[in-house]
């Protein structure tokens, strides 16, 4: 499933954001591996956001609400109704990843 970035609008493959992405970041390579296998909750502490940012990735409450990515272009900013929007759904589903995703998918968000 693809979802969108907020700010530039590229798609991003779900399987991608949840497995793949952490390898963008300068993380050693064990410490990626370990990544994937920790709970949602755990996969954006601020040290792991931190990481993610220094290469152009900033998520929302999940790892699929891309607020930026590495194809933005610099400086660009979010659309705030957009930001909104994804961040009352996130809320709603934000047990239940794969609803999200669908439903992120469905609206073209
Ligand atoms: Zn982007």
């Amino acid at each position: 499933m693809d979802v969108h970035c907020t700010t530039c609008g590229e798609p991003w493959d779900t399987y991608h954001l949840w497995h793949e992405a952490v390898f963008d970041t300068t993380l050693p390579e064990e410490e990626a591996q370990a990544w994937r296998s920790l709970p949602q909750a755990r996969k954006l502490s601020s040290r792991y956001r931190a990481e993610f940012r220094a290469v152009g990735w900033e998520f929302g409450r999940t790892m699929i609400n891309v607020v930026h990515c590495p194809c933005c272009p610099r400086d660009a900013e979010a659309k705030p109704e957009l930001l909104q929007a994804k961040a009352e759904l996130e809320a709603m589903l934000e047990d239940d990843p794969d609803g999200l995703a669908a439903t992120f998918e469905d609206l073209d968000l």
